[in-house]
């Protein structure tokens, strides 16, 4: 009697409330969730999804009562913290290539990256097209941003430019832009007038675009940030910045009396730790971020002992993409030991930078340069080998989790829907067996991911990573 009493009273409290629980597609139960502003861990939580949206999250007794979904995840012992975003990528190569970087935009989602910013390279069209076709639920992969074509000067080494001499040429680019509504403005400088840079910084600026840039020799990293340059990227830039011989060196390079690389060394020589400390503190006062792509520096900096040929990741990138990895391996093999000791140098000077930018308040944005050309940076694992070289140069696991998850969406004006786990931001979430609070390496640890609404676990991400390789080989 008792028994079934009992029995009854389980029955009507799972029946009773059942009616005016609200039907979400997905309930993630028994979390941990990872706060990454804060660095707090909150266990036992629960997170409702309706749609590509964070309906509600709170502790799990209370969604429970609240909730009943299509599909429930039992994230007991778990950690779950939003997607992560690479800040810098590209798709390029040339028309032949298209098909082989579509075919990596499942291999981002597989490493748990759920949102890319397109850097600017050759295929920007394609690039555009799948921006939409990713948004509209019609191709799967990460959210993209993309510069589209970038701006240089005339006849430069790069392909795919919008090529711009004046400051009318530069207008008509930027019109250009907007038509194909980019997300922000990508400016390298080949061959680009320093005058001409500093033009179409101010001018989109004036017209409410983030611009990204490597910046000429001929200016300083402050004179770019005066300009309203929204983010430098590449750390070696910052070293340039940190060298009290800046403006010098660069009149040096202009007049033809150091070559570019004779230029590159002499800011790592010069560098001095207290005035560059000076100038990242002057620099964070004119709000310009920083991508470093730390990782690539060092994979560059270190191709002379360290044989990429038996890399598993290799695997997954398609035959025309790892034959551009050549380039740069080619142009190591000819270095002088003079000049790969000066790499060496560099990058753990770089490494030196990082913290230093971190103490100044500059806003660090996680990005890979992973694409085309840059050898061994791979698509979707590049992201948590760049948070593990945060790591390694001083930062903490948040700090580095920090720069992929809260400072992208911030810059390209997106925190409303991005950077945290609650009611309605986008339902970007990854679900990780140990907490990268404590130990970095545990982004690499993913057990599933809810992709713009859509759960993935772990068997759907295998599926994904086993796909990547059949369409690379
Ligand atoms: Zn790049």
């Amino acid at each position: 009697m008792l028994r079934s009493l009992a029995g009854l009273a389980v029955l009507l409290a799972a029946a009773a409330p059942a009616a005016a629980r609200e039907r979400v597609d997905l309930l993630i139960r028994h979390a941990t969730i990872i706060d990454v502003a804060s660095g707090k861990s909150v266990a036992n939580q629960a997170i409702a999804v309706a749609g590509d949206t964070i309906r509600a999250v709170g502790p799990n007794g209370s969604l429970s009562r609240r909730y009943t979904a299509k599909a429930n995840v039992d994230a007991t012992g778990k950690f779950v913290m939003p997607g992560l975003w690479d800040m810098h990528m590209h798709f390029g190569g040339g028309p032949e290539l298209i098909e082989e970087n579509k075919n990596l935009l499942p291999l981002y989602v597989a490493y748990g990256v759920t949102t890319v910013r397109d850097c600017a390279a050759d295929i920007s069209p394609s690039a555009l097209e799948w921006r939409s076709a990713v948004a509209e639920g019609r191709l799967l992969g990460p959210r993209i941003f993309t510069s589209g074509p970038k701006l240089e000067g005339y006849k430069p080494l790069w392909k795919g430019t919008i090529e711009v001499g004046t400051p009318a040429e530069v207008n008509a680019a930027l019109d250009r832009l907007q038509a194909m509504k980019v997300d922000f403005v990508k400016i390298t400088d080949n061959t680009l007038k320093p005058d001409i840079f500093l033009y179409a910084v101010k001018e989109a600026k004036r017209r409410g675009l983030k611009t990204s840039a490597h910046t000429p020799y001929a200016l300083t990293i402050v004179q770019a940030a005066d300009a309203g340059l929204s983010s430098v990227e590449h750390v070696d830039y910052l070293i340039k910045a940190g060298s009290p011989k800046e403006a010098e060196i660069g009149a040096a390079y202009v007049a033809g009396k150091l070559t570019y690389g004779e230029a590159s060394d002499a800011f790592v020589e010069t560098f001095d730790k207290d005035y560059a400390a000076g100038v990242y503190r002057e620099l964070a006062k004119r709000h310009i971020a920083v991508t470093p792509t730390l990782n690539m520096g060092r994979i560059l900096a270190y191709l002379d002992r360290e044989d990429h040929s038996k890399d598993a990741a290799l695997a997954y990138i398609g035959p025309g993409l790892r034959k551009t990895y050549d380039w740069r391996v080619e142009r190591s093999e000819k270095a002088t030991p003079e000049q790969i000791s000066a790499r060496h140098k560099e990058y753990e000077l770089s490494k030196q930078v990082m913290p230093m930018l971190v103490a100044a308040g500059i806003p660090i944005l996680a990005g890979t340069d992973a694409g085309y050309l840059n050898s061994f940076n791979y698509p979707g694992q590049g992201i948590h080998d760049e948070l593990e070289r945060y790591v390694e140069s001083g930062l903490t696991p948040r700090q580095a989790l920090v720069s992929a998850i809260i400072t992208g969406p911030a810059f390209l004006g997106h925190s409303d829907r991005y950077g945290s786990l609650g009611q309605g931001k986008a339902a970007d979430i990854l679900i990780l067996d140990a907490n990268p609070l404590s130990d970095i390496k545990a982004t690499r640890a993913i057990r599933g991911t809810v992709l713009h609404g859509k759960w993935l676990d772990r068997a759907a991400l295998d599926g994904l990573l086993a796909d990547a390789k059949a369409m690379a080989n």
